[in-house]
């Protein structure tokens, strides 16, 4: 390895490690990095942190040649190989990262870019509020994979060498030649599509579970989302924005507007209790197998509400949409790992 590429890897783990850190910018194991040298391609492992990136090594290389031939013929099914032996196995967004033509390529779900994507009318707003020195796509929502690199190949070849890709309902994919560039491009995205955030209502309470399987959620902010009616509600209607949310919390919230009503749902489905629950102006409550990395993500849900408006119409994922997610063998995978980590 010379001592250019070297480089360019101490930058970009540096890179990650400050990022990963950041809940603005990275929740647990989303968003991917990538940088290609020569053939090729070092992509983030699946299941990894970024905020990991300076104390193990999260990054596997791959055949990047292989992989450019197949997405010119079309082929998305390809698999790709890695140069080696490794335990872990590349992002599931490999491909992505394989067909942008930029030597370092990064994808965050970035919560004042997201905050955005969820929303309606988010193509009126990035036409309005992005300046006109970046070259950018917005592409609609696919699952991620196969579908959505497939989609934004397509894109790319009506418009080329674009620096960002905006993904409804998902998050953005950067390419730059330098990790210089992609900072100052994040930086700009972030703070041209920033809104103000709502104001908190704390609860005025300690929250107090009333049933033994359940404990108040360790992190305090996240009761808001049951105490503030209108975020309450959100929950019931605005649940499935994104795809992370829906693979690490489920397709829909379980939400009560009392513990009784909660016995009585229970008791009236015989179902499994939920792992997470939200009763009207108590609290979230959750069970102990309830993981940090669940955590984090129900935090980022609470950040991307609050900044929107009460009369703001986002637009949720569709059922077949959610049911295409929580079947997928890759994010199976995903969800194994993250139970092997935790145990
Ligand atoms: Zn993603």
């Amino acid at each position: 390895m010379t001592s250019h590429t070297d480089h360019i890897r101490t930058q970009l783990i540096e890179f990650c490690a400050t990022i990963g850190k950041n809940p603005l910018l990275v929740q647990g194991a989303g968003g991917n990095v990538s940088w290609k040298n020569k053939d090729t391609l070092w992509i983030k492992a699946s299941g990894t942190w970024l905020a990991e990136a300076n104390q193990r090594d999260i990054f596997v290389p791959v055949n990047l040649q292989p992989l450019q031939q197949a997405i010119q013929q079309n082929d998305f099914s390809v698999t790709p190989q890695l140069v080696g032996t490794y335990e872990l196995k590349p992002s599931i967004e490999t491909l992505l990262h394989a067909l942008m033509p930029q030597p370092i390529v990064v994808h965050l779900h970035a919560i004042e870019i997201l905050a955005q994507l969820v929303r309606a009318n988010c193509e009126n707003t990035l036409k309005t509020v992005i300046d006109h020195s970046i070259s950018w796509i917005l592409v609609d929502y696919h699952k991620p994979g196969q579908e959505l690199a497939n989609a934004i190949h397509e894109e790319l070849i009506r418009k080329p060498n674009v620096q960002v890709v905006f993904m409804r309902n998902h998050g953005v994919v950067i390419g730059a030649s330098s990790i210089q560039e992609i900072t100052a491009i994040l930086t700009l995205l972030t703070s041209a599509l920033q809104v103000p955030v709502s104001q908190s209502i704390n609860a005025q309470h300690a929250m107090i579970s009333k049933r033994t399987e359940y404990t108040p959620i360790q992190d305090d902010s996240l009761h808001e989302l049951a105490i503030d009616p209108h975020l309450f509600d959100r929950l019931a209607h605005d649940w499935a924005l994104y795809p992370d949310h829906v693979v690490f919390l489920g397709p829909q919230a379980h939400t009560y507007s009392n513990w009784q009503q909660f016995d009585a749902d229970v008791s009236a489905n015989s179902h499994d209790k939920p792992e997470l629950i939200f009763i009207r102006d108590e609290g979230v409550f959750v069970m102990p197998s309830f993981q940090v990395a669940k955590q984090v993500q129900l935090r980022c849900y609470l950040d991307v509400l609050k900044r929107q408006s009460i009369d703001t119409t986002l637009i949720s994922l569709t059922h077949s949409q959610i049911a295409e997610l929580l079947n997928w063998d890759a994010e199976k995978y995903r969800m194994h790992l993250l139970r092997e980590t935790a145990q």
